[in-house]
């Protein structure tokens, strides 16, 4: 039905429920995963294949999308279909252990590598923008980003505020598909929140899949709303419909300072991304077509002051940190010379759960049944009853997390858990615990996938934060440790230049091949992580090297 159905009219729609369509699993979880990027409920632009992050896309053009569907129907065990920026260019030969799918997206010979190239070769139909999950088909809708800030922010609270976050004003911009996580990641640490964007209809999508509280386009409104919960102690999320650098302005002249400040526009692409002041999102649109350079200008300029307001409630007592768009970089390039006394929430959050080889592991239930996403939960919660911290996020995911497309779940997990975990779903699809096998993946914002000097790898203990052989090494290890699909991009979070980072998906179908990879995979990619900060002098991951056994 779903072949059929696909041939004559093509709809996003990843097929559901136990019934394969392609030759084996492995390909029928990368053409799942891959409709599941581009489906309405989970892309912000279907339309254009954007899934999220700017222009980040699943495919190049909907030729390609639809070619990508048919070779994934007849992939064979023995075969590696090769994407090219989101192009299907050819097969090779492979096994059954390796990889059913080999991508490479964005990449670019360094000196090549700016957007202002890239642009000219995407308009001539040689490229596509991948970012780091829409192009790697392991996007799962801003839940995928749903913990790691929430654990940005809690870990934020603990740091300077004794762990509470009650009656503390979190401000920011951008609800876009990642930064629209930040009103429920706020609201589940016990913030009360206001956030900014110019674009009403992507605060309406947080609001029909429960990730903000209120919209209103009227600022003297959403003051008096998140002042009055600030004073309650409520955690109430208001999204603001306007431009950031004009609310903080507003902010700043009725003497209004947050608790907490960042930003998570999408700044990483000042071209197809940021929005320019002073002009209206159709003006935006239409400048895009007829003057490029005329719409960087004003973009760099409009960050520049952006983050002028930032600085100013940093000096005023704002926790200020930068959220990994590359907002500091372009707003020094617009003229701001002190954008970079904002602190990066890598080296400030994130890192020590790097050095544990943490990060955003996650999943998706083929069968479309919430139920299978149910039973991992509670299977998980029986596998590490000690982690409190880990049941905690689980439970409160379960009660508050809408799903988007398949049903999935992210749950930051490290060293041995992550083997652990995949090893235990495997055995609940042989035990027919679930209804379909299960995917398993990660954001390449991980601990040992990235090179991203302003994000990920900013201010290495060594000096290393350009090197980008880890990346690379980390692609390797998943390739020969059998993913079931792996992928290397170039620009994701930062944009063009800025970063290169390895993602990779491996499938449980209850099968011992699965077994085998899923011990090689899992154990590998953490790995990384600790070698990769271990090699950088970082004392924790050194002792975690000792303690998992690693052959450092
Ligand atoms: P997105 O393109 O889906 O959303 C960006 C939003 O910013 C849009 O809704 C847009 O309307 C809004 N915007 C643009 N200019 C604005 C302005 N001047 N004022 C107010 N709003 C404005 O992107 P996304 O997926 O939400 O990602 C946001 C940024 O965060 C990107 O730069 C991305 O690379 C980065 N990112 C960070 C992380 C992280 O872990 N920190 C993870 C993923 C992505």
């Amino acid at each position: 039905e779903f072949v059929q159905a696909y041939a004559t009219h093509p709809v996003y729609t990843p097929p559901r429920g136990p019934q394969l369509h392609a030759k084996n699993w492995q390909s029928e979880a990368a053409l799942r995963m891959f409709l599941n990027n581009l489906t309405a409920e989970v892309a912000e632009d279907p339309e254009r294949l954007v899934v999220y992050g700017g222009i980040g896309q699943a495919a190049r053009t909907p030729q390609d999308a639809r070619k990508i569907v048919e070779l994934l129907l007849t992939l064979e065990e023995d075969e590696s279909l090769l994407i090219q920026s989101g192009k299907p260019v050819g097969k090779v030969r492979s096994h059954p252990e390796a990889p059913r799918v080999l991508i490479a997206n964005s990449n670019l010979v360094p000196h090549w590598a700016t957007w202002e190239h890239f642009n000219e070769l995407r308009e001539r139909g040689l490229m596509m923008y991948g970012q780091m999950t829409a192009g790697s088909w392991i996007y799962i809708g801003t839940q995928g980003i749903l913990q790691g800030t929430y654990e940005t922010f809690a870990a934020c609270g603990r740091l300077h505020f004794g762990g509470d976050l009650r009656h503390r004003l979190l401000v920011t911009g951008g609800l876009g598909g990642m930064g629209g996580a930040q009103p429920l990641a706020a609201t589940m640490a016990g913030a009360t929140f206001l956030g900014v964007d110019v674009d009403p209809d992507r605060i309406q999508k947080r609001l029909d899949t429960r990730y903000i509280d209120k919209m209103t386009y009227d600022y003297e409104e959403a003051k008096r709303w998140v002042l009055e919960a600030q004073q309650k102690g409520e955690a109430l999320s208001v999204g603001l419909v306007g431009d950031i650098g004009d609310v903080l302005e507003r902010l700043i002249a009725d003497n209004i300072t947050p608790d907490i400040l960042t930003d998570q526009t999408s700044a990483h692409d000042p071209v197809n991304g940021y929005v320019p002041n002073g002009i209206t999102l159709a003006e935006a649109r239409a400048l895009r077509q007829s003057n490029l350079e005329e719409y960087k200008a004003r973009a760099l300029k409009s960050m520049a002051r952006h983050v002028h307001f930032m600085l100013e409630l940093q000096q005023r007592g704002s926790r200020t940190f930068d959220y990994g768009n590359n907002l500091r970089e372009f707003a020094k390039q617009g003229g701001e010379q002190n954008a970079f006394n904002i602190p990066g929430f890598v080296p400030e959050y994130m890192r020590p759960l790097f050095c544990e080889g943490k990060g955003p592991f996650r999943w998706a239930a083929l069968s479309g049944d919430p139920e299978d996403i149910r039973v991992t939960d509670e299977a998980l919660k029986k596998l590490f009853p000690e982690n409190t911290h880990m049941i905690n996020w689980l439970e409160q995911a379960h009660e508050k997390v809408a799903f988007q497309g398949l049903p999935c779940r992210i749950c930051w997990l490290g060293m041995g858990e992550r083997e652990k975990a995949g090893l235990l779903f495997n055995h609940l699809v042989r035990e027919g615990k679930v209804k379909a096998p299960i995917v398993i993946g990660r954001d390449h914002l991980d601990c040992g996938s990235v090179a991203s000097p302003y994000r990920e790898t900013e201010g290495m203990l060594d000096g290393s934060d350009a090197v980008s052989d880890w990346p690379l090494l980390n692609l390797m290890a998943n390739t020969s440790g059998g993913a079931t699909w792996v992928s290397f991009h170039h620009g994701g979070g930062v944009g063009i230049g800025y970063s290169q980072h390895a993602g990779m998906v491996i499938l449980a179908d209850g099968t011992d091949r699965a077994d085998r990879c899923l011990r090689r995979v899992l154990y590998n990619d953490p790995a990384l992580g600790i070698y990769r900060h271990a090699d950088a002098g970082y004392e924790t991951a050194q002792q975690n090297a000792e303690k998992f056994g690693l052959k450092v």
